[in-house]
């Protein structure tokens, strides 16, 4: 057999030659070549919320190439697109008024932020300072790899990044240093936002803060003038057990982006969603004041759809008691690790559950990610670790016997690779 040409996301092909070759999807399944049922307990990288191939997500798809494909979206707009931008502000924090559609979370960033200083920009004020919480990340794209956590991973492009102030985490009990860092990056009077992951830091390792941390930042910002922007592009459609993460705060962001859940995890979709005021400070008969952006598939009516679909579940089904379910399993299936010496800093926000592996090295380099993830795939079970940080993100649709087994698996490779010593 010949090489595949593809170059696989963030993969070291000299490290890992094969792919799983995946036939189909069903529910909270891949099946393989082979004819494996793999349970996805990380919802294809945070994406599928409901589980896969949900059918009025399906059927809306199907729908929906019968009258359409892709259509500029400059001088002309559908109904899937005016659906569910409608749809979204109603289901949205209060105050959000306007929608931009574009096509990744990385995306949905990049627009945040030419908003923000856009809205001061046309203003003219002098605000052009973003500033953001350690251990971040908001997309691989050159402008959200400037707002995240510098490391390995960007080191090679770090000539091209723009600077930033990062905010330190807000470590339990010490929230107070992370509020004060704010107050003073605030008052050199130059930022224009603060840009934060609401309540889980998703890539950079499931680190969670509370609601009240994220209420306090608000009102610091409120009080300087600085833009909150609430990146919702995994926190978003249930993940923390509310809709958005910033519901369970009470705090109304600025603007919100909404990526990976937006369709169900069905279609590549994304949404930046902002104040009336933002979006009046470009409105103007001065052609400079235009917000220049776009991308060629803007608003695709295929994946509004599916998009429209997705908010029609929320509705129509009892989604909200699933995840009231999902919260409750994932924080009884937690309490067996509580105290035990092979795991440390045993947490849950929502349906959201971490763990660190005790081992002595951590880091996303360590190698006992890759022990950990090939453990895992022996067994049929899609978990990928960060670094140490063994983290379970299932769709909703998950069973009780099927919560048991993962964490049956992670009890079991604690035990195998780290044994006893720990
Ligand atoms: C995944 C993610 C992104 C980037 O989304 P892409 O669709 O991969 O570009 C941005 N922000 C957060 C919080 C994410 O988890």
């Amino acid at each position: 057999m010949t090489r595949s040409p593809i170059w696989h996301p963030f993969t070291q092909h000299a490290l890992e030659p094969t792919m799983k070759k995946v036939v189909a999807t069903d529910g909270a399944y891949l099946v393989d070549e082979a004819g494996n049922r793999i349970l996805d307990a990380i919802s294809s990288w945070w994406v599928i919320t409901h589980g896969h191939r949900h059918p009025t997500i399906m059927e809306a798809i199907r729908q929906a190439t019968e009258v359409y494909d892709q259509i500029i979206f400059a001088e002309y707009t559908h109904a899937p697109a005016e659906d569910l931008a409608r749809g979204l502000i109603k289901v949205s924090p209060a105050g959000l008024q306007h929608v931009f559609y574009s096509d990744s979370g990385s995306t949905a960033v990049e627009v945040a932020l030419k908003m923000a200083l856009g809205f001061f920009h046309n203003t003219g004020r002098r605000r052009d300072r973003i500033v953001v919480m350690e251990h971040g990340y908001h997309g691989d794209t050159i402008g959200t790899m400037s707002v995240g956590e510098r490391g390995v991973f960007n080191a090679a492009y770090e000539p091209l990044l723009f600077g930033v102030d990062s905010l330190p985490f807000p470590e339990p009990g010490l929230e107070q240093i992370t509020l004060d860092a704010f107050e003073v990056a605030c008052c050199s009077g130059r930022v224009a936002a603060l840009l934060i992951e609401p309540l889980v830091l998703g890539a950079g390792g499931m680190k969670m803060f509370t609601p009240s941390v994220l209420g306090e930042l608000k009102k610091i910002a409120q009080r300087h003038g600085v833009l909150l922007i609430a990146d919702e592009v995994m926190t978003g459609w249930g993940r923390t057990g509310t809709l958005f993460a910033c519901d369970r705060a009470g705090v109304l962001p600025d603007i919100l982006c909404t990526s990976k859940g937006l369709t169900g995890g069905a279609m590549p979709l994304a949404a930046t969603l902002c104040t009336s005021e933002i979006f009046e400070a470009h409105l103007s008969t001065d052609r400079r004041k235009t917000f220049f952006h776009s991308s060629s598939y803007t608003a695709n009516p295929i994946a509004c759809a599916a998009a429209v679909a997705n908010l029609k579940i929320w509705t129509g089904e009892p989604v909200q008691a699933r995840i009231d379910r999902l919260v409750a399993l994932q924080g009884q299936a937690l309490q067996r690790f509580v105290g035990n010496p092979r795991f440390r800093n045993v947490r849950q926000s929502g349906t959201i559950a971490a763990l660190d592996l005790a081992v002595p090295s951590d880091g996303y380099l360590a190698d006992i990610g890759p022990r950990l993830r090939a453990f895992f795939r022996e067994r049929n079970l899609l978990i990928r670790p960060l670094g140490n940080v063994i983290y379970l993100m299932p769709p909703y649709c998950v069973s009780e016997a099927e919560i048991d087994r993962l964490y049956d698996a992670i009890d079991e490779a604690a035990s195998v690779l780290i044994g006893t010593a720990a």
